[in-house]
């Protein structure tokens, strides 16, 4: 049985690259570790935050559309992406995210942890856990949030169902993720080891409108394969499950698989190699926009149909300005 171990990277879609990176940059305190191009669509960004070295488990990423109409939170979609920070913290969060002029919800009790909720500028809901024992990876201690209440990567991802059974049978049967936790409607369901980072939660939602997703919506969630030869095995055995999957496609940081769970929400398994510093240093993460060797000869061209993007100088542990 296939046994994803953790929560990979989850993208989701914005509108305007320049707002994405000044918030996920000085807002969230993470670091810009990759520019580049979506490889399916190379006019359009994909941006991906993370920890100092871009680990699995800390990994959003951004395909921002300018000018793209907002989506709608709805059912059969991957409705809040949470992020763990240590226990404590959400007092400091609350008036530095206040102090942005954002709307903040909480904190209230959650499962196991306390919680705060909060939407980035294109509407996509956000929440911070503070919770105990460690997150999916250290934060980004160079960053503009202080160390001590820095985001330690993914808490969790929650998923909306109109009928949660199917994506249950998904995730506890097909994909071997252990029942742990059940509540307020929810169903949590962790991976591997469990903890920060393994979690998914599934809320029932049978009234709610069905989700679509635009700006301020997840587009998909990635779960973690150690290495291509256990992915394929995984590939085989989901589709002998009768799921529809692609082959195994070569994103450049990784090697990734696609399938869509049974309440619409698209899944992608993704291998921890080579990571993001297969094509610049770490220090020097996401300077410079970065392309894969099949679209490098047409780098002028899809230069200049980007658009206009200036990456803060936080970004750079080495930067003074
Ligand atoms: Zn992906």
């Amino acid at each position: 049985m296939a046994h994803p171990h953790g929560i990979h990277h989850i993208t989701a879609i914005a509108s305007d690259p320049q707002q994405n990176v000044e918030f996920y940059l000085r807002t969230m305190g993470l670091r810009l570790v990759k520019t580049t191009v979506n490889f399916d669509a190379p006019d359009t960004y994909h941006l991906y935050y993370g920890n100092r070295s871009g680990d699995p488990g800390t990994i959003i990423t951004f395909f921002p559309w300018p000018g793209t109409p907002r989506g709608r939170q709805g059912t059969g979609q991957a409705t809040t992406i949470a992020f763990s920070v240590p226990e404590g913290s959400l007092g400091w969060w609350a008036e530095h995210l206040r102090g942005q002029g954002i709307a903040v919800d909480g904190p209230r009790f959650r499962l196991d942890g306390e919680a705060l909720s909060f939407r980035d500028p294109d509407g996509l809901i956000l929440e911070l856990i503070a919770h105990e024992g460690p997150g999916a990876g250290p934060p980004w201690e160079e960053g503009p949030v202080p160390e001590q209440h820095g985001i330690r990567g993914f808490h969790s991802v929650t998923f909306t169902e109109a009928d949660s059974d199917p994506t249950e049978e998904t995730f506890g049967t097909h994909l071997g993720f252990t029942r742990r936790d059940e509540g307020d409607d929810r169903v949590r369901y962790e991976a591997g080891a469990g903890g920060a980072g393994t979690i998914v939660d599934i809320l029932r939602r049978p009234g709610d409108p069905r989700g679509l997703v635009a700006a301020g919506t997840v587009h998909h969630v990635a779960w973690r394969a150690p290495d291509e030869d256990t992915e394929a095995g995984w590939r085989d055995e989901l589709v002998g499950t009768g799921y529809g999957v692609t082959e195994i496609i070569d994103r450049q940081y990784f090697k990734s698989i696609y399938f869509r769970e049974p309440g619409g929400v698209l899944l992608e398994i993704a291998t921890d190699p080579p990571g993001f510093t297969r094509d610049e240093p770490l220090l020097e993460l996401g300077r410079e926009l970065k392309l894969p060797p099949w679209l490098e000869p047409n780098r002028e061209q899809i230069s200049a149909a980007l658009p206009e993007l200036k990456i803060p100088t936080i970004n750079w542990p080495d930067a003074s300005g």
